[in-house]
């Protein structure tokens, strides 16, 4: 089988042909069709994650170990059994959900698997969709997809999960003013969602107009380019002054985190979902007397992802997929992301 790995952070990903490995007892084994390039396989290529004070936050110190196959976004057919599998036949049509925990800390206990103590995600902790071939530990991290197609389900497994579960954490409710930050692969998805199961007002901003041209299209209420406009006048003006009851970050970075905190009305809910990195200086004594909530939201439970399937199955929500690349072309698809040149989704299709 081929797959692209990262052998060393910051170097090339490097294309390999691997034995085909033979599913047993629980295990399946899934030919790719689609898997989505996430922005967070960049920080794996890259190694890890700016934290506070500049201080890089290494992805090897949190036990990923490479050499290490990339992608957590994967849908596709299977293609092998081992034979103790139920309920799952060669041939049937999968998305995989990837947030594999150890089924036994108390995150997992408790349906949680997506925040395991001891993650064992694939394409980050084990080997995931940048290639040809994909060996799931247990079938019951198995989706069936029917009629969705391949590439636009992929990124449900991510994306689409974290939009979920951000949009699900926000609470909003029908009037609210909803902000979301970031019209990139997420906040287009979180665009639909939200008109789709919160009847809220929706107010997207991103640096982008082209990106918040494709967000109005899929029913944001108001656009903010916020490097051509004030974003935090420009809200307050679209809410008679008060701000915003929610809003879900999906940058979370040095810019957009103090703006947050800003636009957010008395009691308001603040769902940071981005890993661009930084800090916040927090104006301690506002906490209390603005009664505000910050919360994480990271990928999403087994349950949540069904719940998306069924979302998407029945109001066709649009899963962005811009652009197409080979496995050989791995580096390049990488470099394309970083450089910000994908609209939307791009997925490997073998
Ligand atoms: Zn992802
Ligand atoms: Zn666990």
């Amino acid at each position: 089988m081929i797959c692209a790995r990262i052998v060393k952070s910051n170097n090339p990903l490097v294309i390999e042909d691997i034995p085909v490995p033979k599913p047993k007892n629980f295990e399946v084994l899934v030919r790719i069709k689609a898997a989505g390039i996430c922005h967070s396989d960049l920080h794996l290529y890259e190694g890890g994650y700016m934290g506070a004070g500049g201080k890089f936050m290494k992805v090897e110190d949190r036990g990923v170990k490479f050499p290490l196959t990339p992608g957590h976004e994967v849908s596709g057919v299977i293609e092998d059994i081992g034979e103790s599998v139920k309920h799952y036949q060669k041939g049937d049509k999968v998305l995989i959900y990837p947030w594999i925990g150890d089924e036994f800390c108390h995150s997992c206990k408790d349906g949680n698997e997506h925040l395991c103590e001891s993650p064992k995600t694939l394409g980050i902790y084990q080997d995931g969709g940048y290639a040809d071939l994909i060996l799931v530990p247990n079938y019951k991290y198995l989706i069936k997809l029917e009629d969705i197609d391949f590439n636009s389900s992929a990124a449900l497994a991510c994306s689409g999960l974290t939009a979920y579960t951000s949009i699900k954490k926000s609470l909003a409710m029908p009037g609210e003013t909803l902000v979301l930050i970031g019209a990139g692969g997420l906040g287009l998805m979180a665009v639909q969602i939200a008109k789709a199961i919160t009847n809220s007002n929706i107010i997207i901003m991103d640096v982008d107009d082209e990106k918040l041209k494709e967000a109005k299209k899929l029913g944001a209420d108001f656009t903010i380019n916020s490097l051509s406009s004030d974003p935090v006048k420009a809200v307050k003006d679209l809410t008679n002054g008060k701000g915003c009851e929610v809003l879900v970050d999906f940058v979370n970075n040095n810019q957009t985190a103090p703006t947050a905190i800003e636009v957010l009305r008395k009691r308001g809910r603040y769902i940071m979902v981005g890993l661009f990195g930084g800090s916040l200086e927090l104006n301690l004594p506002l906490v209390p007397l603005r009664a505000f909530n910050i919360t994480g939201a990271y990928t999403g439970r087994y349950n949540d992802l069904v719940e998306l399937v069924g979302l998407f199955k029945k109001r066709k929500l649009n899963s962005i997929v811009s652009r197409h690349y080979k496995i050989e072309e791995a580096n390049q698809a990488l470099e394309d992301l970083k450089n910000r040149k994908i609209v939307g989704r791009a997925v490997f299709t073998p």
